[in-house]
């Protein structure tokens, strides 16, 4: 089988996410045969380093050798059971694990299996606590420009036009609050200024606040100071609002700290993790929460107050090992320390994208930076040549409109920083 060929069979199948599929008309996706560490391979034996993690969610390598040996030997023991009413042991220890890691406070784990639904949880929870203590709060509040997934819940939170737009009719009630426009201390206090306003004028009809700490992704990678979040918790507190940190793609040291809460001192009342937490390996999400929560659901089942919230693979014995052995990575390996050499090398390499003239800004926090290019109109899809670019030198990138940006495993060498930056570089440079 050669590329075309397994192309060929695809297109006949499949509907890819995220994709107008007519594209592919002119473009054409690239079958994977195999991977190793940052490399994909394709079926011509072609290599592209995978610069953006698989859509952020591998930190240790495709086909990590300690990963996979964990899965294997979980796989003979166990690989699934029904979360409601029994437990096993991976999912017991992963829990253990992830309440030692995570802001001192969170204290329960409940599990769901993406990202997308771990915010759902966090959003019902939320509302769900209130009520069970007699108030109503159908709001939510989250930043403009957030993106906090695709399932109908999720979306209602985001702020991203290109996926909300079509939907909006369909949606949950939330409002939108100012997002420090930069990633000074000013810009995170001016923001906080109208949270403050909104929480005086409306805290009794809201939940919670939901926000991506430090660096929202799918919204053009835009960064802010964590202040921001500092001060927001404490007005939440103030206000007797929810604070959910959706860490799905900044937990797990992509920020520099293991969470990215942890650089704003802050526990938040929610913390949702996915993506990282099984090392791309298998789907899983985990939402962390309070004693305090968690009290608010536990009396008679009479009294009507638990919280139903099911996914058939929840907590799933494959997906918890996998978790496991990342866990272990980290401790193992001195991954946080490591990374801060990793972003400091990566912070040398952007250095010269500044002085080309269609690049507006550079960004970086911790393992995730980010060029925002200039003078370009949308309709000119300005990321896909860059995307095509990439591709052709080995270099798989997946500029979010004009926002090329790279958010590589943390196993990538100082060797592959050069190429991915230098491929960025000229394929930049060759747009000027
Ligand atoms: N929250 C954030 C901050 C995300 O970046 C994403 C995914 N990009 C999600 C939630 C949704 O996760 P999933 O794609 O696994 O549903």
């Amino acid at each position: 089988m050669n590329n075309k060929q397994m192309v060929e069979r695809d297109l006949d199948v499949l509907w890819h996410p995220c994709t107008q599929m007519k594209d592919h008309e002119t473009l054409p996706m690239i079958p994977i045969k195999s991977a190793h560490g940052v490399w994909l391979k394709d079926f011509e034996d072609n290599n592209y380093i995978d610069a953006i993690s698989s859509w952020w969610v591998n930190i240790f390598g495709h086909t990590n050798a300690y990963i996979n040996s964990k899965i294997k030997e979980q796989l003979d023991t166990l690989e699934h059971v029904i979360l409601a009413g029994f437990s096993h042991e991976p999912v017991i220890k992963l829990s253990e694990r992830l309440i030692k890691l995570t802001p001192e406070g969170l204290n329960k784990c409940f599990y769901a299996d993406n990202g997308s639904s771990a915010v759902e949880v966090a959003l019902k929870m939320s509302y769900h606590y209130h009520k069970n203590l007699g108030k109503e709060r159908p709001i939510f509040v989250s930043l403009k420009n957030s993106y906090h997934g695709e399932t109908i819940g999720a979306l209602s939170v985001g702020d991203v036009e290109l996926y909300k737009q079509t939907y909006e009719p369909l949606l949950i009630r939330s409002i939108q609050t100012t997002v420090p426009n930069n990633q000074t201390k000013e810009a995170a206090l001016e923001a906080i200024k109208d949270f403050e306003k909104l929480l005086k004028e409306r805290s009794a009809e809201i939940a919670a606040l939901i926000v991506e700490p430090l660096v929202q992704g799918a919204g053009y990678m835009h960064m802010y100071h964590p202040i921001f979040l500092t001060e927001a918790k404490k007005l939440c507190e103030q206000y007797d609002v929810h604070f959910i940190a959706d860490e799905v793609m900044v937990g797990f040291g992509r920020t520099g700290t293991m969470f990215a809460c942890e650089q704003a001192d802050i526990t938040p009342d929610f913390i949702c993790l996915s993506k990282g937490l099984t090392g791309g390996y298998l789907p899983l999400s985990a939402v962390l929460t309070t004693n305090e929560i968690y009290s608010a659901f536990y009396c008679d089942y009479s009294d009507n107050k638990a919280f139903l919230h099911s996914h058939s693979y929840t907590g799933n014995a494959l997906a918890c090992a996998a978790a496991n052995a990342t866990l272990d990575i980290f401790e193992n390996d001195n991954t946080i320390e490591k990374n801060i050499e990793k972003a400091s090398y990566l912070a040398k390499k952007l250095e010269r994208f500044r002085d080309l003239e269609n690049v507006k800004e550079v960004r970086q926090t911790g393992m995730i930076a980010a060029i925002e290019l200039q003078g370009y109109e949308a309709s000119e899809r300005i990321g896909l040549k860059v995307y095509q670019h990439a591709l052709k030198n080995g270099v798989l990138l997946r500029p979010l409109g004009h926002i090329v940006y790279f958010m590589p495993p943390y196993v990538i060498t100082e060797d592959e920083i050069d190429t991915i930056t230098d491929t960025a570089f000229e394929a930049l440079y060759s747009l000027n």
